[in-house]
């Protein structure tokens, strides 16, 4: 069965999209089949692969509210080996209110990807900036979830309400969730800053923060020009490397 992770925070541009991206192609490269899952209406993450999710008909946002429309309506090959896709774009604004009277309504994505869990290793969900319904969903279709944290002043701002969010959907909905880990994202070694930042991370968190640190490098947003992941559009970059690592990281946990 694929173990389904949420990447999530409800701040905007602490790495959500690049982290997903590149820890998916990274996984990717060491042989797990991997499925990527777009839950944010801006559609990063699908244009980030190389696709413009404004001229798709059926996507994320299909599956949620079309009974007719199953999982394999909504998947893409993506041009890297073992990396799938399901898309998202600005529809899927639609479906928090939508579902709000869906009977189960924080199930309906966990049940909606059944029945391709057993196609892969791991799903990673791309989730919007916010702790809202979709967020929820996300979580409780998920058996371990990943913060990215920007090394910024005011890191920390928000995320205890996105842990008490976590602790409320795994003590209500989903008691397997767990927090694979805080990743420390856009650190840079040259500021005092950065390091600051980064202690009081690991003050706050211990043993929750991930090892793997992703440092600021110019080559992120390049690669979302580019269309693809940082581990083939600059395959020997430091930043490949790190997300090379954070697999590494996730893959020791697998029994
Ligand atoms: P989110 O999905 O949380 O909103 P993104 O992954 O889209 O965040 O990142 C926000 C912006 O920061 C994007 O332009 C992205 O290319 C850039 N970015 C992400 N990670 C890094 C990094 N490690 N170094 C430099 N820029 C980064
Ligand atoms: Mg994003």
């Amino acid at each position: 069965m694929g173990r389904a992770i949420a990447i999530a925070s409800q701040k905007g541009g602490v790495g959500k999209t690049t982290s997903t991206i590149n820890l998916g192609a990274a996984l990717a490269e060491a042989g797990r089949r991997v499925l990527l899952i777009d839950f944010d209406p801006q559609g990063a993450l699908s244009v980030g692969l190389g696709f413009n999710p404004h001229d798709m008909d059926q996507t994320i946002y299909n599956l949620l509210t079309s009974r007719d429309v199953t999982v394999h309506d909504v998947l893409l090959k993506t041009n890297v080996k073992d990396l799938d896709l399901i898309p998202g774009n600005i529809d899927l604004s639609a479906a928090e209110v939508q579902l709000v009277n869906e009977v189960a309504r924080e199930q309906i994505l966990a049940d909606a990807l059944k029945p391709v869990l057993n196609d892969y290793d791991y799903v990673i969900i791309d989730c919007l900036p916010s702790l809202g319904l979709l967020t929820v969903n996300a979580l409780t279709a998920s058996q371990g979830v990943i913060v990215p944290l920007e090394c910024e002043f005011f890191a920390l701002r928000g995320v205890a309400l996105l842990m008490d969010t976590i602790e409320k959907v795994q003590q209500r909905l989903n008691p397997e969730l767990v927090l694979e880990g805080i990743v420390a994202t856009m650190y840079d070694a040259r500021t005092v800053h950065s390091r600051e930042v980064l202690q009081t991370v690991v003050d706050a968190f211990g043993d929750g923060v991930l090892h793997t640190v992703i440092h600021r490098t110019i080559k992120f947003p390049e690669t979302s020009v580019a269309g693809e992941p940082i581990t083939s559009y600059a395959s020997s970059s430091n930043g490949a490397d790190a997300y090379r690592q954070l697999a590494r990281e996730l893959m020791a946990r697998e029994k």
